[in-house]
């Protein structure tokens, strides 16, 4: 099990670090897309059938497709973390989600440490355009937002999750979502998962003259159970409730991989991108599938660790 788990963190950032000292000699883009508690099986490469993923399905035929591809932590956080750095999240002391944010000092501290080097601040060294699009959860407090962490560019939000609307209920604006620190006004935002869509796309056709290294994490299809209309069309052939709605929210996040490849494909960069699609752990309690694995995120059974994952690079 260790060396399994050691092995998806090892294998993503493997890759991406060996790549860095050939600065200057083709530097391809990089975009990690990270989906949010999605099932192994709620994928069309690992064989579902009833929820639509098209473009997903694509780039894992254009590539591989690991059907034996593990996180390194059955939730968020940590998990995260150690995508992120490359590192065990447990050998720096991040093998719980951060407390929400409070009054105790102590829970203002927390996130992922600072004395960690991440991905971002290494591609950046090597002359590469950095982006950071989506739900963060490695630090709630400014010290530990993307933009203080190798990233050069941040649409999203800090915590673990947030309504689709980008509604705050009781919690501060600062969780809300940010553009580079600044709160996004309401009215500016649509869908979360087609408003991270639409960035990732901006960002490729703003930095097309350049290699770069986006971040594309989205929320979905963690809770809140949340859909448009539009969206839900996409699984009307499901008994409308919650397992539809689910659905949907992950027919939504593959629509909005379609029109990143698409931008790649109208700018050109398609053939010297490599895309990577990972989920943060493995599906949900409720409405996600597992099979044919035991247990759910949370849990290090399979089902907790194992996720859907592939990597494509057609060149
Ligand atoms: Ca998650």
């Amino acid at each position: 099990m260790l060396f399994r788990l050691v092995l998806v963190c090892l294998c993503v950032l493997g890759v991406l670090f060996s790549l860095l000292p050939e600065a200057n000699a083709g530097q391809p883009n990089v975009i990690v897309i990270v989906s949010d508690d999605q099932g192994w099986s709620d994928v069309g490469f690992n064989g579902c059938k009833e929820i639509p993923t098209p473009h997903l399905d694509a780039l894992a035929k254009s590539g591989v497709a690991f059907d034996c591809g593990y996180a390194s932590h059955p939730y968020c956080s940590p998990s995260r973390a150690g995508l992120l750095t490359g590192r065990y999240q447990q050998r720096f002391g991040h093998e719980c989600n951060p407390g929400a944010h409070g009054n105790d000092d102590a829970i203002e501290m927390e996130g992922l440490p600072l004395s960690e080097t991440l991905l971002s601040t290494v591609f950046r060294s090597a002359g590469y355009r950095t982006g950071a699009i989506g739900k963060w959860h490695l630090g709630d407090e400014p010290q530990f937002w993307p933009t203080e962490r190798g990233f050069e560019e941040w649409f999203g939000f800090s915590g673990g999750g947030l309504s689709y609307s980008g509604d705050l209920g009781k919690k501060p604006p600062l969780h809300g979502v940010l553009r580079n620190g600044d709160v996004v006004p309401k009215d500016e935002l649509t869908y979360l998962t087609d408003d991270f869509s639409t960035e990732a796309v901006k960002f490729v056709e703003e930095n097309r003259a350049r290699p770069f290294f986006l971040y594309l994490a989205y929320n979905a299809p963690h809770a809140p159970d949340q859909v448009t209309r539009e969206h839900l069309k996409k699984t009307s052939h499901i008994e409308y409730g919650g397992r539809a709605v689910y659905g949907a929210m992950v027919a939504a996040m593959d629509e909005g991989i379609g029109r990143v490849v698409q931008a790649l494909d109208d700018q050109n960069l398609r053939d010297e991108t490599i895309i990577f699609f990972y989920s943060d752990n493995g599906g949900r309690a409720t409405l996600a599938r597992n099979f044919p694995y035991r247990g759910h995120k949370g849990m290090l059974f399979e089902g907790g660790i194992r996720v859907p994952f592939c990597v494509s690079w057609p060149e």
